[in-house]
């Protein structure tokens, strides 16, 4: 888990962030935002030692982190027949270069998920969280109304990068570094640093000010998760919006906070020995793989019971349960926060035209008519 840190004597400034990355390079494997060949932008592990420029400060990928984290798809456990063995992952410490705050607040989101999940943990231990702040309202993103943005929040990285100034001229920076817990103090031992001081932090609030100015009034979304909340959204609006789910998991794939997962059995059997020709011919497991990978609780046989029951058989109960996971007030206690980290991904994806935006605006139309 992240510890807390007083971050007020771990603060340093810096010209060139190229630095920064080649000292962490020397210990962490490096992934960060990339273009690959068509030009899309992804979280990708760096391999040699090309530098690519972050740009992730002004431009939100359409996947998110998560998979470095909680695996799209791993084996759990092992079967050899005859004991069962727990294959926790192999993982190489790396350093997650350039995280956005939505995405961050939902790395912490998923630590609580996950905390008791070895897994995710081992994974987790050996990440380093190199937050940055974002400079810019990003195309559908609405961080500032669910309290993970724009700016790196406190407790969600090892380090928070923050670009105080741009020299036009010459294209160079000046960057606030805080090392805000005792991994990001550590990560940055040996490196010859400024140090910066309150004023570089007043610059820093400044501008994070200047950042929320520039969001366009999502007030719907407010407004919509207090309808949501009050249990004031008809019925007859969940089956309009569910009949343009397509079920393809798109929203839940690319959703930072969603964390449905599914396991199957890969069984290998032989005929039982020794084989009797009186009896019927029994198979035994020889081998066996236990799997995990990302399910999604708008398929509709995500809830369904071994007895056949299925609570969410119908489309808008399912469409109603994921909003209600996102928005509810239910979960603050466990969570602290809301289930959306307002990356806007689902509305971007949807080919139904039900992400975010689209379903919280409709509640607000309707419910305050
Ligand atoms: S992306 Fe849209 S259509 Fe696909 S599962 Fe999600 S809500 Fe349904
Ligand atoms: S529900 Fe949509 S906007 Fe909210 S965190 Fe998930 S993908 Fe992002």
């Amino acid at each position: 888990m992240i510890e807390r840190y007083n971050i007020v004597n771990n603060r340093y400034l810096l010209k060139d962030l190229g630095v920064l990355k080649h000292h962490l390079a020397k210990y962490y494997s490096v992934v960060q935002i990339q273009k690959d060949a068509d030009g899309e932008k992804l979280w990708t592990e760096q391999f040699g030692d090309k530098i690519e420029p972050l740009f992730g400060h002004n431009h939100l990928p359409l996947t998110s982190p998560k998979g470095f984290l909680f695996a799209e798809k791993e084996v759990l456990y092992k079967f050899d027949g005859e004991t069962f063995k727990t294959i926790l992952p192999q993982v190489q410490p790396k350093v997650m270069f350039g995280v956005q705050a939505c995405d961050l607040s939902a790395i912490a989101y998923q630590d609580k998920f996950f905390e008791h999940d070895p897994y995710y943990q081992k994974r987790r231990e050996n990440i380093l969280l190199v937050g940055i702040d974002c400079e810019s309202p990003c195309v559908t993103g609405f961080c500032v109304q669910v309290d993970a943005g724009p700016h790196v929040k406190d407790n969600t990285a090892d380090l928070v990068l923050s670009r105080l100034n741009v020299d036009d001229a010459n294209g160079s920076s000046e960057w606030l570094v805080i090392a805000a817990t005792e991994k990001g103090i550590n990560s940055i031992k040996g490196m010859t640093l400024d140090k910066a001081d309150n004023k570089h932090l007043k610059l820093r609030t400044k501008l994070l000010e200047k950042v929320r100015s520039e969001f366009v009034d999502y007030s719907y979304i407010s407004n919509a998760i207090e309808y949501l909340n009050n249990n004031s959204v008809p019925a007859q609006l969940w089956e309009e919006l569910s009949v343009r789910c397509l079920g393809c998991s798109g929203c839940t794939n690319l959703c930072p906070t969603c964390s449905c997962y599914t396991t199957y059995d890969v069984v290998e059997q032989q005929p039982e020995k020794p084989v009797s020709i009186s009896r019927e011919v029994k198979l035994e497991v020889t081998k066996s793989e236990t799997i995990r990978c990302w399910d999604s609780c708008l398929f509709e046989g995500f809830q369904k019971e071994a007895s056949g029951h299925n609570p969410s058989q119908k489309a808008a109960q399912r469409v109603e349960r994921f909003w209600f996971h996102k928005f509810s007030d239910e979960y603050l206690p466990e969570f602290q926060r809301y289930g959306c980290v307002g990356c806007g991904r689902c509305e971007q994806t949807c080919p139904g035209t039900i992400g975010v935006h689209s379903v919280m605006k409709r509640i607000d139309q309707q419910c305050c008519s």
